[in-house]
Order: C-alpha cells, then sequence, then structure tokens
C-alpha cells in the first residue's frame, strides 16, 4: 500500500512549527510496510487543503492528514474535504455530547463555548476516530471506489495517540484484506568518521550507488557521515537477511573509517575498547575548552577509564600544569606539534594514565595566521599510539571544536585497533 501525507497549517508554512506530524508518520508506516509516497503541506486554506488532497487522493487513493480540526476559524480541514468528496457537513449528536461532558469535567465554570460545536460536525457518511487524548475527534472517509483520506489533529502528542490506538491497526488490516504480504521498510546505519563524504563515494566505487538493490543514502553531519542503507518491499526476515549481507559488504569496502552502528557515540566506542584492555585515559585540551572531556563523561560508566585532565587554555596554564617551555612557546608557538605533544605526555604521566590526549588549534573565528590559519589543530597521543596530528578543519568555531574532539577520540580508537 502507498499512502500521501498532507500537513495542514500556517505555522508550519511560515516555519515556525516544525513537522514532525510526517516525520512519525512516515516512521511508523514504514514499521508496518507502508511506503509514503508523497508529502505536502500547506496553510490554514480551504482551497488549497482541498486541492492538495486532490491530487493525493488522485495518486493513491489513500491519505492522512494532520491540523485544522480544532475549533476555531482556521480549522478547515473537515468542510474542505467534505466537499471534494460531495458530502454535506451534518452534526453528531453523539460527538456533542461527549465534548460537552468533556467540558464539564475539565472547566466546571462557564458555559459551554458555541465554536465547540464545530468540532460535532462531521462530513455525511464519515466514521469518527476516537481520540482519547484530547477533545477532536479525527474523520475516516471513504468514497464507493475504496479511496479514503484520514483527517487526524495537528497536536503531535494527540497525532501519535490516535495513529497507535485506531489509525495502524485500520490500515494494517486493510493491508491484510487485500492480500498483499506484509512487507517492512527498515534501515541499517555505518557510522564513520575521518573521511569526507565526496572521498567516502569514491571509497565505496559502486556500492555508493546501492547494495544488492538496497538504497544507500549518505548522510553527513558535523561529526560523521553515516551510510544509512534502506530496504523496502521485502518481509520482515528477508529485509534482516538483506540487510546483514549488506552491512558486510559496506563494512568491507569503508574499512577502518567506521566506528559503530546505529546511535552509535564515537566516545562509547573508545570508552569499550579502552575497557578491554584495561586502559585509561586522560586530557589535556585548548581549543577544544573540555568538549572532549564532556564527550567521555557524557557516556555512564566512563569513571572506569577516564580519569580526567586539565582544560590549559591561557599559556600560563600549558606552562605551569603541564611543562610547557617558555621556549616551545616561542620558538613554535602554542599551536604546534611541540606544544601538543608536552601537553599529551605531562597529563599522562600527572594522572598515571596510559593514554594522554593533548589538544590546541586555532578555533576562530579570529586569532588565524597564513602560517596557522583558523580549523588548524594539532592533536597529541602518548602513550599507546604515540604520535602527533595536524588537522585542517572547517567550519564555525564550534565546528572546528567538535570536529578536534572527535578526531582525537578517532585517533585513539585507531591507535587501539592497531597497537
Ligand atoms: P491544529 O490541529 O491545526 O489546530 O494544530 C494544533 C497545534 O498542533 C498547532 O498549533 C501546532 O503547534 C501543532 N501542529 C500542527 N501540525 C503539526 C505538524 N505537522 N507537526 C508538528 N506540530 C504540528
Ligand atoms: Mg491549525
Amino acid at each position: 500500500m502507498r499512502i500521501e501525507i498532507v500537513t495542514i497549517g500556517d505555522e508550519l508554512l511560515l516555519g515556525f512549527t516544525i513537522d514532525t506530524n510526517a516525520a512519525h508518520l512516515a516512521r511508523e508506516l514504514a514499521a508496518v510496510g507502508v511506503e509514503i509516497v508523497h508529502r505536502t503541506t500547506v496553510g490554514d486554506d480551504a482551497g488549497d487543503i482541498a486541492d492538495a488532497v486532490k491530487t493525493a487522493i488522485g495518486r493513491t487513493g489513500a491519505v492522512i492528514t494532520t491540523g485544522g480540526l480544532g475549533p476555531t476559524s482556521d480549522d478547515l480541514t473537515k468542510p474542505s474535504i467534505a466537499a471534494l468528496f460531495g458530502r454535506k457537513m451534518i452534526r453528531d449528536e453523539v460527538i456533542l455530547e461527549a465534548l460537552k461532558a468533556r467540558w464539564a469535567r475539565y472547566r466546571r465554570l462557564g458555559p459551554f463555548p458555541e465554536s465547540n460545536v464545530a468540532q460535532a460536525m462531521i462530513p455525511e457518511g464519515a466514521t469518527i476516530i476516537p481520540n482519547q487524548h484530547g477533545s477532536a475527534p479525527g474523520i475516516w472517509l471513504e468514497d464507493s471506489g475504496g479511496r479514503w483520506v484520514a483527517m487526524l489533529p495537528g497536536v503531535p502528542r494527540e497525532m501519535k495517540g490516535m495513529l497507535a490506538d485506531e489509525l495502524l491497526p485500520r490500515i494494517v488490516e486493510r493491508v491484510k484484506r487485500a492480500g498483499e504480504t506484509p512487507t517492512v521498510v527498515r534501515s541499517r546505519t555505518l557510522r564513520t568518521t575521518g573521511i569526507a563524504e565526496s572521498a567516502l563515494a569514491d571509497q565505496l566505487g559502486d556500492l555508493a550507488r546501492g547494495v544488492d538493490g538496497l538504497a544507500l543514502a549518505f548522510l553527513p553531519s558535523t561529526e560523521s557521515v553515516d551510510l544509512r542503507l534502506t530496504s523496502r518491499g521485502l518481509t520482515s526476515d528477508a529485509a534482516d537477511a538483506a540487510l546483514a549481507a549488506g552491512v558486510l559488504k559496506l563494512r568491507g569496502a569503508a574499512g577502518r573509517y567506521v566506528y559503530g552502528e546505529d546511535g552509535a557515540d564515537l566516545a562509547e566506542t573508545v570508552l569499550d575498547a579502552c575497557r578491554r584492555r584495561g586502559v585509561k585515559l586522560s586530557v589535556a585540551e585548548s581549543c577544544t575548552g573540555g568538549l572532549l572531556g564532556a564527550r567521555l563523561t557524557a557516556i555512564p560508566g566512563s569513571s572506569d577509564v577516564f580519569m580526567g585532565g586539565v582544560i590549559a587554555y591561557d599559556n600560563s596554564i600549558k606552562r605551569g600544569w603541564l611543562g610547557v617551555t617558555d621556549k616551545d612557546l616561542e620558538d613554535h608557538g602554542a599551536v604546534s606539534e611541540e606544544v601538543a605533544t608536552t601537553m599529551a605526555k605531562s597529563v599522562r604521566e600527572k594522572t598515571k594514565t596510559d593514554i594522554g590526549i593533548g589538544i590546541t588549534g586555532v578555533a576562530g573565528p579570529g586569532g588565524g595566521t597564513a602560517a596557522k590559519p583558523v580549523g588548524m589543530v594539532w592533536v597529541a597521543l602518548d602513550g599507546i599510539g604515540t604520535q602527533a596530528r595536524c588537522l585542517r578543519l572547517f567550519g564555525t568555531r564550534n565546528e572546528v571544536r567538535q570536529r578536534a574532539a572527535q578526531a582525537a577520540l578517532d585517533m585513539v580508537r585507531r591507535s587501539l585497533e592497531t597497537g
């Protein structure tokens, strides 16, 4: 079955409200094997709503709308779709009584507002989709050819509740009745770091266009490029098997850039690797100002691996706490291999850990020079995998800092894999 979504509301078009309803609907329906093939958003305008639903129903014969079911005058979904189906609006006495009872329960004071009566108006011949999570009921409207529109409220909490309670079971039932084999839309994601999207695509070669019929999406973010494999149109078991085979191929091609799957956090990957080997970590951070320590301590149970460290931001702290020499600062500057190396070595010795990490760089936006531009960051490891790397990172101040912390974690991960 293929379904279209029409989300309704001026606030969505203006960008004041993010359309989380469409995303939630798409995920939940994919999980039961129903594909969303189009998404449309329109404002609170009867003509636009009718146009969008008409086009959508012409393509798939199955449409879910959200929004515009409330009692206020901008809520036009029901009458405009009723007109499209050539149905009159009639008052549903059962709904009206329920609304009055609900009003009496929650607002003991004051009379029942006349504008609430609009919520009891439904298209002739429609089926009510009960709402246990709020006052506006949903509507199921179907024509003689079996083409249908399900109207849900805009409030995400109510929409989610009604989808789970009422609409999903109804859709699953229809899929079964149509004699379709139940299929799923399912994904698995590999997380990579230390390589740009385009370079990764080159490295993957032919696989970059998809793996044995599975769609491949490249999803870059500040710290990672995720590779998401998606299976469509297969049964649950077949999808799992196809994804397992696809992930294996991708892992082989992406090699050491892969640090985990799905929601993996590199800090957690590193902590696990350290724990397995009985390795303890410490940090000396300048431009990242504690970001690396924060990444590590955000993971529950990090205390058996991560000992602590120092935020050596000013040169006086690099000197006094970490033994960086005046000579190195004068000859090479604070952002240099020599200073990063001393920071890593000193913090490792002082904290008696197995790996010390030193980070010093130019986060920007100011402070860059021709020799040391914004984004230049030295990261040094001392102990296991002793080394120093000069990174050239791009982005805003915050992105440079986040990428530096990620790169430092990745150096530790790789050192533990080989060392
Ligand atoms: P409505 O049912 O159109 O009166 O919408 C009620 C409220 O639900 C709006 O004020 C929005 O805050 C929220 N809302 C409506 N549509 C969406 C949507 N597609 N995604 C997220 N929130 C929404
Ligand atoms: Mg609205």
